[in-house]
């Protein structure tokens, strides 16, 4: 089979928006250099196969991601004014100033639900990082540029262990205050399960934080981003960030995988009905050319399945 049986289920939504991640955060984790052309033909196959939003890469400081450094010869040679909205990270002011330089329309901040992440990768303590954003955010939004923003470490921390659900309702809800327009809800090292992904969109609810303002960022490190993304489906939330074929390893664990992979939750969302606009063989053959460029087998299920 190349396709799952459709059998729908009314309760959950008609359509899901997947965002597309492999450019930025799959190919920051892979320590190969890949070139710029390969970066292009990858976004573009990406954009060709429907996917709705492609990040594209992160204008983060080239030392601490050789990987990106490339990140404004890369932009220039994107049709940001496409129907694709090809968001960019930005760390810092220097990185928007960066990505406005670039022409970028869309970009987002990468925030912490944690004291020691915040203090290993923002080198700034959990509380001060909302002065670090406030001018990014204020700017890109003056420059009328669109702002998401990412909490990781939402589900646990490898040094600190759990994550108190109200601490990481705190920080996402500072976080959209400043004036970001999407919060995207990450499980940066893959341990939450189903029922702690049901209680932690609830504790935004119940923060006047709905579903339509939150995104899902799973990663399959411990084999639960799928029942995750079917727990978030079933409270409402229609946007999911993905990488092609699964790419990106994790840091912060031995594993092969890392986020979520695009083609598994294609596979499922199709299954049930539900409509994403992703052609599905399209981007596996994108996968299979990317982990051709890689030189190591995709990370995703379906990938493998189909080819
Ligand atoms: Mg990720």
């Amino acid at each position: 089979m190349t396709a799952p049986m459709i059998v729908g289920d009314p309760s959950l939504p008609e359509t899901v928006t997947i965002y597309e991640v492999g450019p930025r955060d799959g190919l920051q984790n892979e320590a190969a250099i890949v070139p710029l052309a390969a970066k292009v033909e990858f976004i573009t196959r990406l954009i060709g196969a429907g996917l709705p939003i492609v990040e594209a890469t992160s204008f983060v400081h080239p030392t601490w991601v050789p990987q990106l450094a490339d990140a404004a010869d890369l932009v220039a040679l994107l049709p940001l004014s496409g129907a694709t909205p090809l968001p960019v990270l930005v760390p810092n002011e220097r990185g928007l100033d960066r990505a406005l330089d670039a022409g970028c329309r869309h970009v987002a901040i990468f925030g912490s639900a944690t004291e020691s992440f915040a203090q290993k990768n923002l080198h700034a303590s959990l509380d001060s990082q909302f002065a670090m954003f406030e001018p990014v955010v204020g700017r890109a939004r003056e420059a009328g540029v669109d702002v998401r923003a990412y909490v990781s470490m939402c589900f646990g921390d490898p040094w600190e262990g759990p994550v108190p659900i109200d601490q990481v309702v705190s920080v996402g809800t500072r976080l959209l205050d400043l004036g970001a327009s999407q919060l995207s809800i990450g499980d940066t090292i893959g341990v939450g399960t189903a029922a702690h992904v049901a209680e932690l969109i609830g504790a935004f609810a119940t923060a006047g934080v709905g579903v339509e303002r939150l995104a899902m960022h799973f990663h399959d490190t411990y084999g639960q981003a799928l029942a995750n993304a079917y727990a978030a489906l079933r409270l409402g939330i229609t946007t999911f960030d993905a990488s092609a074929g699964g790419l990106g390893g994790c840091p912060y664990a031995v594993s092969a995988t890392g986020n979520l992979a695009t083609e598994d939750l294609v596979w499922m969302l199709t299954g049930l009905g539900i409509q994403h606009g992703v052609d599905l063989d399209a981007l596996v053959r994108t996968s299979v050319w990317m982990s051709g460029v890689l030189g190591k087998q995709p990370a995703s299920a379906v990938v493998r399945a189909l080819s």
